[in-house]
């Protein structure tokens, strides 16, 4: 139930509204404070052996930091404020979403 409203509210009922997360530009791999902070579009990427708190299954989408709805392939992220970053992604100030 809750779903179909969330699916409801969000057609684009007024063109001129705010670019919401989900029309935000996709963070790119190589934009220069995603290498910084070691951030991937896939999280299976990442190198353990570099990145030794980096732990099998986490991704952005169970990230405190993440700002996107469950079920989005890309969302917003405070570290990347404008930027959407993939659901599957990952980078090195990765947190665990609290439960
Ligand atoms: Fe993904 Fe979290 Fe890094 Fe943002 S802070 S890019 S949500 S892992």
């Amino acid at each position: 139930m809750d779903k179909a409203q969330a699916v409801e509210s969000a057609a684009p009922a007024e063109t001129a509204a705010p670019a919401k997360p989900s029309g935000m530009p996709k963070l790119a791999e190589d934009d220069p404070q995603a290498k910084s902070l070691s951030y991937v579009h896939d999280a299976t990427n990442v190198d353990s052996a570099k990145q030794p708190r980096y732990k099998a299954g986490q991704i952005c989408a169970n990230c405190a930091l993440y700002q996107g709805k469950a079920g989005d392939e890309w969302g917003g992220c405070s570290i990347f404020p404008g930027k959407a970053v993939n659901a599957n992604g990952w980078c090195s100030v990765y947190a665990p979403k609290p439960t």
